[in-house]
């Protein structure tokens, strides 16, 4: 059963035309489960009904004409019960509805199951046979499992227009996805990099049979040398007997079969890539199902060589990289890194099919003030090379190919946006003071793009955080002592005068360095920020050393410790930095010495265990920096760079704010200086019950400055602590929101609550 399971999904999805994929789905599932109908029905949100698409017993004549409402009969149920439904005889329920032209008198048995992805019900599956019977509790567990699978393959469907059957061309057809940073963003999209995978192809037929049989045929020869390359290098290394996999790659590549069956892929029309797509599936499905595990196994080498074949197709059928004056950067995963690398080449804005709103590569588009959206999965990057697109960064789609009338509509919106940002520059030199007198400190968050952020013109009053990872990420070793010294000088001297915050080195999580590779199957919980940086003091005391130096004669560093999560880890930072410092001292002469100071160390709170404990704490260090981001996930047990529960990652659920705001008291009890350095003081809501909580010093992007001091300067603190306490008495995340919503408004910053601005 699990093989003609696994069959049909990956025939389903292989196929290139919707309605023929559903109808060979159809047919398969019929013949799997030995019944006489099978149908499938896909739901319309907007027209709330579900359109039958295809089916193996039902009246042809009815595909795309046949509709039942979202309330209206059994279909209508198994929709709204979001559940399969099992009957012996439909026609005598009371839901049943008579629909004369599908022609279904003569079935008695309905087993219906809901096609459901992300709590939203895609469509139904359903059987149907002559006999009354009951079907099976095996036929059910295989149909709800299938449904399930064919989730993933068909949630796009919707969003593409493809429900509109007879021809008519759909106006907004987009790819959604999950907000990266906000804006809008119109021009060429450039591919980068994709990662050579045969399960992202998706099946192409292109015109020139002769030109796509020499890539595949030169793929092959290149392949082959690599593997004879790969494998000589090695002998060197390792034994001869682990090296037999090159000989197996090998001689399948030589084989004939092989080659001939991609072959004639290509001349059915198929391009290279998917020529060979449909072979290997083939074959891999071939392989899983058989008994002996060994061979079962192969399957795992024979989609290895295929990806490996894929990478020489697509470089040698690659188009020319060359990249366009202003683009929209689209890859499977674009890193922080990546980003960086071309934030200065005429970026417009990104797109990613990994990652999610508060992954660092969100982040970071954010401090560059560059519209992302992330997690767009389900999308066949390699098509939208050099294609127009619109990225909407307010509502997360990505519309490929728009028509005038679409582009005219997003010209406006980017225009108002402009307005909005020459307004609020009018205040960038201004005091962050309310209309009441309660004053602020803004400062800015650092590091994670070069050169922007050192500039004093934002006016900000320092920098809350200087992540110092990204200089460790765009190299090949770890930066030496002086060279660190030399980058952090540049940071203090710019800032000359004003605190400066250096976070110590916080890799792991979604951040990693390709010299320093951690895999685990839980980077943000394992090892990661201070509990790398402890474990190898030695890369920890370099970079201590290269701050205190960096600081000679400023005065103006302060240290933070990033994911604290026990007193034991602030008591081994801190004789570390101790150590750091007594050393430097020692190799100072002495009429030099008074030019190192020690430092203020603060914590970043982040972990909640340290919540609890914040009084120990607060006898141990010189400030508090909240980190919100990370605070969020770990509260809320949500990955932030998990796409799939994307909509779960709030900063405006009660837990957090309360968190928030109990870090504020016990900080004031203390006397402890205190700041937030996480997204939600870019935010005007979050600055904004951020400032009623008591927390005096917001960091955030550069970008993000003078936004967050225009609201500031058009509220009174007394009407914000009114509007705070009603916050924290609210039970759920969306009354937070649309209470914000209703309270910017009314104070007249509706502008900054939309979407849009935040
Ligand atoms: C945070 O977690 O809020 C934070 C500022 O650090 P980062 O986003 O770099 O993890
Ligand atoms: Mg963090």
């Amino acid at each position: 059963m699990l093989t003609t399971l696994r069959r049909i999904v990956l025939e389903f999805s292989q196929a290139s035309e919707l309605d023929q994929a559903l109808m060979h789905l159809v047919s398969q599932v019929k013949e799997a489960l030995a019944t006489q109908c099978c149908s499938v029905y896909l739901a319309d949100h907007q027209k709330q009904h579900f359109l039958l698409m295809a089916s193996n017993g039902l009246a042809q004549d009815a595909f795309g004409r046949t509709s039942i409402g979202f309330t209206e009969g059994l279909i209508g149920l198994v929709g709204q019960r979001e559940e399969p439904i099992n009957i012996a005889n439909a026609q005598q329920h009371p839901d049943f509805i008579h629909a004369p032209e599908v022609q279904e008198d003569h079935f008695q048995a309905f087993l219906g199951t809901p096609i459901i992805h992300q709590r939203k019900v895609l469509g139904i599956l359903t059987v149907q046979q002559e006999n009354a019977r009951i079907f099976t509790e095996n036929e059910e567990a295989f149909l709800v499992t299938l449904s399930a699978q064919l989730a993933n393959a068909l949630v796009n469907v919707e969003a593409q227009g493809l429900l509109e059957y007879h021809g008519k061309q759909s106006i907004g057809k987009y790819h959604k996805g999950i907000g990266g940073a906000p804006g809008v963003a119109i021009g060429q999209m450039i591919v980068v990099h994709p990662k050579a995978d045969l399960t992202t192809i998706a099946l192409t037929k292109e015109g020139d049979i002769t030109q796509q049989r020499v890539i595949f045929d030169n793929a092959v020869i290149r392949t082959f040398a690599e593997f004879s390359q790969m494998s000589e290098k090695l002998k060197k290394i390792i034994s001869d007997s682990s090296l037999d996999i090159f000989d197996v790659y090998k001689q399948l590549l030589a084989s004939d079969n092989f080659k001939i069956e991609v072959i004639a892929k290509i001349n059915q029309g198929w391009n290279a890539e998917s020529a060979l797509k449909l072979i290997v599936d083939s074959y891999v499905v071939k392989f899983e199902a058989l008994d002996d595990e060994y061979l079962r196994e192969r399957a795992y080498d024979i989609k290895d060589l295929g990806n490996r074949l894929l990478n020489n197709i697509q470089n040698l059928a690659d188009h020319d990289q060359h990249l366009p004056e202003k683009f929209i950067l689209v890859a499977e995963d674009v890193s922080a890194a990546m980003l960086a690398e071309h934030q200065h080449l005429g970026l417009l804005g990104i797109v990613s099919l990994t990652g999610s709103n508060n992954s660092h590569t969100a982040i970071l588009a954010k401090a560059l003030n560059i519209p992302a959206i992330m997690g767009v999965e389900y999308l066949a990057i390699r098509q939208l090379h050099q294609k127009h697109a619109i990225l909407d960064g307010y509502a997360y789609q990505l519309y490929v190919t728009p028509g005038e009338a679409l582009i005219t509509e997003y010209q406006h919106i980017l225009a108002a946006e402009y307005q909005l940002q020459a307004q609020v520059k009018e205040v960038e030199h201004l005091p962050a003071l309310t209309k009441d007198g309660h004053s602020m400190s803004l400062l800015v968050n650092a590091g994670l793009s070069s050169g922007f952020e050192y500039s004093q013109n934002v006016g900000a009053d320092g920098v809350g955080l200087y992540r110092t990872e990204i200089p460790f990420m765009n190299r090949s070793c770890f930066p030496s002592e002086l060279e660190q010294t030399a980058l952090y000088r540049q940071v203090l001297a710019s800032f000359s005068g004003k605190p400066v915050t250096m976070r110590t080195l916080d890799v792991g999580g979604d951040k990693s360095l390709p010299y320093f590779p951690i895999i685990e199957a839980n980077p943000f919980l394992g090892w990661r920020g201070i509990r790398i940086t402890l474990d190898h003091p030695e890369i920890f005391l370099v970079q201590i050393r290269a701050m205190l130096r960096a600081n000679y004669g400023l005065g103006n560093l302060a240290i933070m410790l990033p994911m604290i999560s026990s007193i034991t880890e602030v008591d081994e930072a801190i004789r570390l930095i101790n150590q750091a410092y007594y050393e430097l001292s020692a190799e100072l002469p002495s009429h030099e010495r008074e030019t190192l100071t020690r430092p203020k160390i603060g914590v970043m709170i982040e972990v909640p265990s340290v919540i609890f404990q914040l009084e120990d704490l607060a006898d141990k260090v010189d400030f508090f920096s909240v980190g919100s981001n990370d605070l969020t996930q770990y509260l809320l047990a949500v990955d932030r760079n998990n796409s799939r529960v994307a909509s779960l990652y709030d900063f405006y659920h009660p837990a957090v704010l309360r968190a928030l705001q109990y870090i504020a008291q016990i900080s004031h009890k203390r006397n402890m200086p205190l700041s937030i350095c996480g997204e939600l003081a870019n935010e005007a809501t979050g600055a904004l019950l951020l400032m009623a909580m008591g927390y005096k010093k917001l960091s955030m992007s550069a970008h993000s400055i003078a936004k967050v001091k225009w609201v500031i300067r058009h509220v009174e603190y007394q009407k914000l602590q009114k509007i705070l306490a009603n916050v924290l008495s609210l039970k759920n995340t969306m009354s937070v929101h649309s209470y914000m919503h209703e309270q910017l408004v009314e104070l007249g910053l509706g502008d900054f609550v939309h979407a849009r601005s935040q």
